[in-house]
């Protein structure tokens, strides 16, 4: 027997609609609005106008948003939350690298275990169903401890949040293949992804080349921190683009933080650009960190820390935003909140409304970066969905006393309380 709920006045992005053509609803700036009718626990069209529709139960959202569930495409659960107990911070990227190995001696097993879960608690509770985190890898081909860790924290936080983990390694281990490919055939048994910090090392070809035949062996998912820095000889991303061409990698690889790209303009940034394209590759924009760590001076920076997402998106490069490091060593303060950081990436880069269309970097293009389905509203099981206090999409990017939680919670308070606000 088919049970109908019925959302009425119900607010959705536009951009999350998959086939708008039979799914109704007016237009109201960058959304649709009506009346919303659930069958089965799954979204199905927008009621006409006039429509009769014989309902089980009717909840009157009063414009409030509904959306798909957020995903973070890139945080660093071994790292958060340990700005406490570091002291003084605030130097560029090396420091805070030299700081955080220090820090290391501290992370036992319960130590890790207690601060990432921590993490995946912030993140359950911003509205997330998808997470990313990087894990500092070791020298050889024995897991960090941390690794084996934040694997056992992803099978217990099934099904409320799905957590993929991303071996952060030194590009230089692919100098030695047997070694590297020792660590490439631990990570794809481990069901995780291959990531390493490419920063103008010697020899960046030859490695990159290798890395890419193992990933192509091992069909591992690819992850780089690429060019995080403001000097203009970084050329990371071209190279890595230039090897995913040449070895015809059919995976999917994100790439983290390229703020070099800031250099280029014209010409040389559209060549850059389209290999990039032409590599199938998604970049990663990471405002807090970058912010944060680059274009230190003994004053107030005059440069900002963020890659090229305009013109990125522009020629048609699928750009993520990620919440990346958390109150440690790389940024003392940040929230395990992708809204936060699009809002932050939002005045970062000068996205401007309407903002449906940037709320895809969070969701739909941030899942289909991991590997993953994106979601759309339409057709979607209700517990794939969040509903915000927000009535307009800015109101939602802005934040603040905003509210997000997950629709099927909403809906069950409603139905013991009454209560139709979020
Ligand atoms: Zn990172």
């Amino acid at each position: 027997m088919t049970r109908t709920l019925l959302l009425k006045n119900t607010r959705i992005p536009a951009a999350f609609i998959r086939q708008p053509e039979g799914f109704g609803g007016e237009a109201d700036g960058d959304c649709l609005r009506g009346d919303l009718i659930i069958q089965n626990a799954q979204v199905w069209r927008f009621a006409g106008s006039d429509e009769p529709v014989s309902a089980d139960e009717t909840c009157d959202l009063n414009g409030q948003l509904i959306m798909p569930r957020l995903t973070e495409v890139h945080a660093h659960l071994d790292k958060c939350h340990t700005i406490d107990r570091l002291g003084a911070v605030g130097g560029d990227l090396m420091q805070a690298i030299e700081s955080m190995a220090a820090d290391k001696h501290q992370w036992t097993a319960e130590d890790v275990y207690q601060r990432a879960n921590q993490g995946l608690e912030e993140l359950y509770q911003s509205g997330c169903q998808l997470v990313r985190t990087h894990v500092d890898w070791s020298e050889d081909d024995t897991p960090p401890l941390a690794w084996d860790v934040i694997k056992q924290l992803a099978q217990q936080w099934q099904p409320l949040l799905t957590v993929q983990y991303a071996a952060l390694t030194s590009l230089d281990l692919f100098n030695d293949i047997t070694m590297a490919t020792r660590v490439a055939a631990r990570i794809a048994r481990d069901g995780g992804v291959l990531g390493t910090f490419v920063f103008a090392q010697d020899g960046m070809q030859e490695k990159l080349t290798t890395l890419l035949q193992l990933a192509n062996r091992f069909k591992l998912n690819l992850d780089f921190h690429v060019d995080e820095g403001l000097a203009a000889n970084l050329t990371g991303l071209e190279q890595i683009a230039d090897a995913a061409i040449a070895s015809n990698y059919q995976g999917h690889i994100l790439c983290g933080h390229v703020c070099s790209l800031m250099n280029l303009n014209g010409r040389p940034l559209q060549t850059v650009i389209d290999k990039v394209r032409r590599a199938g590759i998604t970049i990663a924009a990471l405002p807090t960190t970058n912010l944060y760590l680059q274009g230190r001076t003994s004053g107030t920076p005059d440069r900002r820390g963020i890659t090229r997402i305009r013109e990125l998106r522009a020629a048609g490069v699928p750009v993520t935003i990620g919440s990346d490091n958390v109150q440690d060593a790389f940024c003392p303060l940040g929230q395990h909140s992708p809204m936060n950081a699009l809002s932050l990436a939002c005045l970062t880069a000068h996205l401007d409304p309407p903002f449906a269309d940037w709320l895809r970097a969070i969701t739909t293009d941030a899942q289909r970066a991991l590997g993953v389905a994106p979601t759309y509203t339409d057709g979607a099981p209700l517990q794939q969905l969040l509903i915000s206090s927000a009535t307009s999409t800015a109101g939602l990017v802005a934040g603040g006393n905003v509210r997000c939680v997950l629709l099927t919670d909403y809906l069950n308070k409603f139905a013991t309380t009454g209560i139709s606000h979020v």
